[in-house]
C-alpha cells in the first residue's frame, strides 16, 4: 500500500482487510433467479440461520470480524439471528429488501426497496445500518442515480462495484479504490491487476476454483496496488455442502454454485488464519476499515 512499509509479501503493515458475507439463501442467488421466482421462496427449506451460524463460529475460532450484509426479506424472518450478528461484534449492513438487481429497478422502486430493507434490519438488530451492497453488483453505468438515493436513504457507504471484466456484472475501467461519489463512499471489492489485466482478489467462485497459494498472491497485490482496504466476500451457503441441488438450473450456474463446496470451510479458516498475508492482523469490519465505525451505536427505536 502506498506510504506503507513492506513486507516480503509486498503488504504493508498498516494494509487493512475487511470480510464480508451476503447473507441470503441458496435459492435467492442470481445464478438461479431464471429457474426459481420470487414468488416460490417460501416453499423451499431455509438453511441460511444454520450456515450463517457456522460462520460466526468460524469467525470466533480466528479472531474475525465481518460485515453482514442481509437481505431484509431473511432479516422477516430471522430477527434473532441478526442480533446475534451484531452481539458477535460485527457489523449489519443491507443487501436490500428481495434481492431485486438495482438496473432492473426504476429510482422510486430502488428507494423504497433499500428503505424498507434498512428498516427491517435496524429494527431487528437495534443497530443503526450504514452500508449497503447491490445484489450481483448491480450498481453500474446503467444506474447513475443509485448513490444518490443511498444518500437520501442514511448510507454512508457502499460495496456495490467489482470493477472487473464479468459476464454477469462489473465495470473494468471503474475505480478499484474507495471513493466519493454523491457523497457515498463506494468501497469496490478487491480486485488485481495480474497476467496484464484486472482480476477479481475478492472470493466468491474464484475463491473456490483457484488453490489457495494463487488467491494468496491475488490478494498480495491487491493489497499492495490499492489504497484502501481489501474487501473479500462469500455467502452463508457455500458453507454448506448438504444443501439440496436445484436440478433444473442452467449447467453453468450448477458448475459454478456447486464447484467445491466441500473443501470452502477449510480454505477459508486459512486464509483467515494467514497472519503472514495479513501483515500480523486480522480481517476486520468494512465500517472499521473505512473509518465509519459506529459500534455500540442505538437506534432511536432500541
Ligand atoms: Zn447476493
Amino acid at each position: 500500500m502506498p506510504g506503507g512499509e513492506a513486507t516480503t509479501d509486498g503488504v504493508s503493515a498498516d494494509a487493512r482487510f475487511a470480510m464480508s458475507v451476503d447473507v441470503e439463501d441458496y435459492f435467492q442467488v442470481w445464478a438461479f433467479s431464471s429457474v426459481i421466482a420470487r414468488s416460490s421462496w417460501d416453499g423451499f427449506s431455509s438453511r441460511v440461520g444454520d450456515a450463517t451460524r457456522r460462520t460466526l463460529d468460524l469467525f470466533d475460532r480466528t479472531g474475525t470480524r465481518a460485515t453482514f450484509f442481509a437481505l431484509g426479506w431473511v432479516a422477516e424472518r430471522e430477527p434473532g439471528l441478526m442480533r446475534e450478528i451484531a452481539a458477535r461484534g460485527h457489523e449489519l449492513a443491507s443487501h436490500g429488501y428481495d434481492h431485486a438487481k438495482v438496473f432492473d429497478q426504476t429510482p422510486d422502486e430502488f428507494r423504497a426497496d433499500i428503505a424498507k430493507a434498512k428498516a427491517i434490519l435496524e429494527d431487528a438488530a437495534g443497530e443503526r445500518v450504514i452500508g449497503y451492497r447491490a445484489p450481483g453488483f448491480s450498481i453500474d453505468a446503467r444506474t447513475p442515480w443509485a448513490h444518490e438515493i443511498l444518500r437520501e436513504t442514511g448510507h454512508l457507504y457502499s460495496s456495490s462495484s467489482h470493477p472487473i471484466a464479468h459476464d454477469h456484472y462489473g465495470d473494468p475501467h471503474a475505480p478499484r479504490a474507495p471513493h466519493d461519489v454523491a457523497g457515498v463512499i463506494e468501497a469496490p471489492v478487491a480486485t488485481a491487476r495480474a497476467f496484464g489485466r484486472r482480476v477479481s482478489a475478492a472470493g466468491g467462485g474464484w475463491f473456490r476454483a483457484m488453490p489457495y497459494a494463487a488467491t494468496r498472491r491475488l490478494i498480495a497485490r491487491a493489497a499492495a496496488q490499492v489504497d484502501g482496504p481489501v474487501i473479500f466476500y462469500f455467502h452463508p451457503w457455500e458453507l454448506d455442502p448438504d444443501q439440496p441441488k436445484i436440478g433444473h438450473a442452467p449447467a453453468k450456474s450448477k458448475l459454478r454454485h456447486y464447484l467445491n463446496l466441500g473443501a470452502m470451510e477449510g480454505k477459508l479458516e486459512r486464509l483467515l488464519g494467514d497472519r503472514a498475508l495479513l501483515g500480523g492482523g486480522r480481517w476486520d469490519r468494512i465500517d472499521a476499515t473505512l473509518n465509519l465505525s459506529r459500534r455500540g451505536e442505538r437506534t432511536a427505536a432500541a
